[in-house]
């Protein structure tokens, strides 16, 4: 940890202010590469809400009024500022929660690509039309209570944080509380650009407590949610009494169909790269692998090989995966992997323990299961680790129900070197973003969830709309 980049107590930023009279309850930031403390948050109470939900109103009656020019201005400010700071945001979120310092560089590129891209969106986009003999303005919310999880912070902040404020809403970020640091440094980054106070405030702290009085505020307009479908439930419900726009960004179980006719080595890379990444702890991830009868053999075989490549080890050297986040998302993984050997499934590589038992971070096997059967719990539920359930099918329209037989629907991968015939399959697939012969998401095209993944769409003009009202001016004008 850079001394610059971050402070031991981590507080909050209020009005443009950083609180310095606070006197409450802390908790311990841990490195889960050496389980080392790293420093303190500050947790934030009712009282620490009411202001911040006061400063984001206040301020709301001004900055609604700006111009795109002025907003274009702050957001060119904003991103040189967080290209000044990448590194210590890139190193912020490594000690935070584990990703490898590559990952958490290129998580940050994405980042600031938020912010550039409202540059390009903004003034093309129509927030005053006429259709016809009538008007439609477009105006922004309001207040927004933004709280995404700890994954990919900095950019689960910046894709809500770019849209909120280029729609001319006023915001209350409240980071996910292992990912304090990050949350602290995109808040120096916002106030060394000069957004006005108010526009953009920093709440640190439990979900439970500053998630909870956010969803239900009066003074609270939406609430932008990214996280478990379980706690998107609970703030739909408690955002309800206030009728409260939610937008929900939640799990995915997704599945990566593999086509007979499949280059064997793009399916394997896909396979691979998009469950084990950042070990596992991806939305997005390509969980459910589905592959022809046929092909089996050596596909497992491929894939047992480049598993078996791939390194576990300190973040902040040249590794593919780091430990998962923290020691109740290690437990549960792997909890999920002897509940994958007690239904039966065939382990084709990987397993239960440490890859290093005597390591102190908290690291965990890349694990393969082969003879999944999409009713077993590891190819029904989110295990936010490095398992990949192989599942095999035996014709396309089988695949396609096995994809679609699942409560989530985030996203879905398919591989086939017959491009039409892939996008025919993809379009069958029912989940937000289709990857076809590839594994990276498109940032510019809308992102979000079918079913229980949600309801919101992040990324380019569709995550901007989430922020806005319509209203139409009618009658002789
Ligand atoms: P989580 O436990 O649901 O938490 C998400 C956020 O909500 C955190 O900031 C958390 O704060 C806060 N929170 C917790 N309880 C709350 C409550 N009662 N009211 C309001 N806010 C509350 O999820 P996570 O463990 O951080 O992240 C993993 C999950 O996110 C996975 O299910 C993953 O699929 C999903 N995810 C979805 C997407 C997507 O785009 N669809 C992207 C990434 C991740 P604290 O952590 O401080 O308690
Ligand atoms: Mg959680």
């Amino acid at each position: 940890m850079t001394a610059t980049a971050t402070t031991d107590l981590v507080t909050h930023y209020i009005n443009g202010t950083w609180t310095t009279d606070w006197a409450g309850l802390t908790n311990e930031l841990r490195n889960p590469a050496t389980g080392q403390v790293t420093g303190r948050v500050a947790l934030a109470g009712l009282d620490e809400v009411d202001r911040a939900v006061a400063a984001a109103r206040a301020a709301f009656e001004t900055y609604s009024h700006t111009t795109i020019a002025d907003r274009v201005a702050m957001f060119s400010r904003i991103a040189a500022e967080f290209t000044r700071r990448a590194e210590d945001m890139a190193i912020a979120v490594t000690t935070d929660m584990g990703i490898p310092i590559a990952g958490s560089r290129i998580a940050v590129g994405a980042a600031i690509l938020q912010f550039t891209s409202m540059i390009d969106t903004l003034p093309g986009y129509p927030f005053h039309d006429v259709a016809g003999d009538h008007i439609i303005d477009k105006d922004p919310v309001g207040v927004a209570a933004l709280i995404p999880p700890w994954n990919y912070p900095s950019l689960q902040m910046a894709e809500k944080v770019a849209p909120a404020l280029a729609a001319g809403c006023t915001v209350i970020l409240k980071p996910a509380e292992i990912v304090s640091h990050a949350g602290e440094v995109f808040a120096q980054i916002m106030d060394a650009a000069g957004v006005p106070a108010g526009v953009f405030n920093l709440l640190v702290g439990k979900g439970s407590t500053v998630g909870t009085a956010l969803s239900k505020h009066p003074g609270v307009d939406m609430v932008a949610f990214t996280g478990s479908t379980d706690v998107g439930i609970q703030v739909q419900k408690d955002a309800a009494d206030t009728v409260k726009r939610v937008s929900q960004e939640l799990g995915g179980k997704s599945a990566h169909i593999v086509l007979p006719d499949a280059d064997l080595d793009l399916a394997v890379t896909t396979a691979v790269n998009g469950v084990m990444s950042n070990s596992g702890q991806t939305c997005a991830a390509p969980t459910r692998t589905l592959v022809p009868a046929p092909l089996l053999d050596d596909f497992l075989r491929r894939v047992k090989s480049a598993v078996d490549g791939l390194t576990v080890g300190d973040p902040m050297k040249e590794v593919d995966l780091g430990p998962v986040a923290n020691q109740t998302q290690w437990h549960t993984v792997q909890d999920y992997i002897q509940i994958g050997l007690d239904e039966g499934a065939t382990l084709i590589t990987g397993g239960p323990g440490k890859p290093d038992p005597t390591a102190s971070g908290w690291y965990v096997r890349p694990t393969v299961f082969a003879d999944v059967t999409n009713n077993m719990r590891i190819a029904r539920e989110e295990i936010f680790g490095p398992v990949m359930s192989v599942i095999t099918y035996t014709g396309i329209d089988d695949a396609i129900r096995i994809a679609n037989d699942s409560e989530y629907g985030l996203a879905g991968y398919v591989t086939g070197e017959d491009t039409d015939q892939a996008k025919r399959v993809a379009a069958r697939i029912r989940a937000g973003q289709v990857v076809v012969n590839a594994v990276t998401p498109n940032l510019f095209a809308p992102f979000g969830g079918y079913k229980h993944s949600g309801n919101g769409r992040i990324w380019g003009t569709a995550g901007l709309e989430e922020y806005l009202e319509t209203k139409a001016i009618v009658g002789q004008i």
